[in-house]
């Protein structure tokens, strides 16, 4: 068991060590894949830029255009003009890059003029070109120098480009740096912290571990002193050797426990035995006076020396009968009391225990005017119990009996069962509640004690016998008296381990 323990204990470290682990190389892990998606992000737009710069300086050779232009005008090659149409293609496509590249309104505001400016540069200088097809050069090359405003607009709008360029990527560099430089500070920091953690983790498992191994090392230590288990000192850290003293330990509380068992059992018969000894004066006491009765009646009949009336003679006769059979009845109780019980266990249900013992009491209520109730809420839950049905029907009995007759006529006694916890181990409770007077105080203490009895011809021996009977069963019996609010009246409760 302790090998196992310690098994457990060291795969539940395994595990916690593990998880850290994970925690760390998870957050190292994330920290990674985020740096080097800040850096993907950045590089791929400094690339982008870069283009649009380099496009940016072959822009110059715009300015070449009005140059294919006026050689087209001074020369009439219409390859001029091919070389014109040519030109226009790349900045057509810078302008595609520029829109799309564009993260802020600003820049996709300069976009806009360049575009709208580079319009207005063609048209004017088709209008020229058209001008000087239409027989017009001194028009057309008025009109060409009058276009130039529109080329130096558009040089000048180039150069803000090339600055809000530099200017998005420097800003697009510092933030770069400020998230790697705040990953770094948390990686840092996620180490640190996992470190502590790890720390700490380790110290609390390090402690449920050592913790129980010093307290088994206590327990055995101390046990092998009772017991005189050899423990050799020096060895505690030995496990197996722990889990070996504390079975042996354990074996022996079972072998003492079983010896105990024994002697109580020993110990009920001679209690029984000593009781019956004690009680021979009271028994005695208790025979002597019907004896004493039958023998007056018995003179009376033999020393009279007149005639007896038949009258006379059969009270005489009733007289002796009921001596007779009072002590019958006592010494047949007695012989009850003092036989040892062997119960006969089988397995039976909570509700067949009340059913007998309520039928074999009813004769009794109806004699006595009291109502007996039969409480069935939650019986069916309970479980079966490993008893002799007919002693505990027997015990069950004497409570019905003394409840009725504690009872005053036209009352009412209640007979339930409930689950609970006796002696710490599971249990069925089985009250008799009545409604009569309740116990005096001081009587409380003596109710079980053979022959003790406060009612005129009773014999005081119905709980002793049933105590008894609980006993054998490993169970016993409490009495009280109702809680006040409830009112008067006494309550009787057998307690039934459910195994025995
Ligand atoms: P007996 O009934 O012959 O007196 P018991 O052993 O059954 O013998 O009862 C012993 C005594 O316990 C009774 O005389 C009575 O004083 C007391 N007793 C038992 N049951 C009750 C009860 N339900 N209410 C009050 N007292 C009770």
């Amino acid at each position: 068991m302790v090998r196992a323990r310690s098994l457990s204990l060291s795969v539940r470290l395994a595990f916690a060590s593990l998880g850290t682990a994970l925690a760390i190389g998870t957050v190292c892990a994330v920290g990674l894949f985020s740096l080097e998606n800040v850096w993907r992000r950045a590089s791929a737009w400094v690339a982008g830029h870069l283009e649009l710069l380099d496009d940016t300086a072959a822009f110059g050779a715009l300015v070449y255009q009005k140059g294919f232009a006026a050689e087209y005008m001074l020369t009439s090659d219409r390859r001029w003009l091919a070389e014109l149409a040519s030109s226009r293609a790349p900045f057509e496509r810078w302008l595609q890059q520029a829109r799309a590249t564009a993260a802020s309104a600003d820049e996709r505001q300069l976009v806009d003029e360049i575009q709208s400016e580079y319009s207005a540069y063609t048209e004017g200088r088709s209008r020229a070109l058209a001008m000087f097809d239409g027989g017009d050069p001194p028009g057309a090359t008025r009109a060409l120098s009058e276009n130039q405003v529109h080329l130096e607009r558009l040089l000048v709008l180039f150069r803000s480009a090339g600055q809000a360029g530099r200017r998005a990527l420097a800003a697009q560099f510092n933030g770069a740096e400020w998230s790697v430089k705040r990953l770094g500070r948390l990686l840092v920091g996620t180490s640190i912290a996992g470190a502590l953690a790890s720390l700490l983790v380790g110290f609390w498992w390090a402690r449920r571990i050592t913790r129980p191994i010093y307290e088994l090392r206590v327990m055995v230590d101390s046990a092998a002193e009772r017991t005189r288990i050899q423990v050799r000192p020096g060895r505690s850290d030995d496990l197996d050797r722990l889990g070996e003293q504390v079975s042996a330990l354990v074996r022996k509380l079972e072998d003492t426990d079983a010896a105990l068992v024994d002697h109580r059992r020993r110990l009920i018969q001679s209690e029984k035995l000593s009781a019956v000894g004690e009680i021979a004066a009271k028994l005695a006491h208790e025979v002597l006076n019907p004896l004493a009765g039958m023998k007056a009646a018995v003179q009376l009949l033999v020393r009279g020396g007149r005639p007896v009336s038949p009258g006379e003679l059969g009270e005489t006769a009733e007289a002796l009968n009921r001596e007779i059979t009072r002590v019958e009845s006592l010494l047949r109780r007695l012989t009850n009391f003092a036989r040892p019980l062997a119960p006969r266990i089988e397995v039976c249900g909570v509700a067949r225990l009340l059913d007998d013992a309520v039928a074999a009491a009813q004769p009794t209520y109806a004699r006595l005017g009291v109502t007996l109730r039969r409480l069935r809420d939650g019986e069916g839950a309970l479980p079966p119990l490993e008893v002799d049905p007919l002693l505990l029907t027997q015990a069950l009995g004497n409570l019905l009996v003394n409840a009725a007759e504690a009872s005053p006529p036209g009352g009412a006694v209640t007979i339930g069962a409930a689950s609970e916890q006796s002696l710490g181990k599971p249990a069925v409770a089985v009250s008799v509640a009545d409604g009569g007077s309740g116990i005096a105080a001081a009587n409380l203490p003596r109710l079980f004690q053979p022959f003790f009895t406060t009612k005129p011809s009773g014999h005081g021996l119905g709980l002793a016998v049933s105590q008894n009977i609980l006993a054998e069963h490993g169970g016993h019996i409490t009495a009280a008296n109702r809680p006040p609010a409830e009112g008067p009246g006494a309550v009787f409760t057998l307690h039934i381990p459910i195994v025995r």
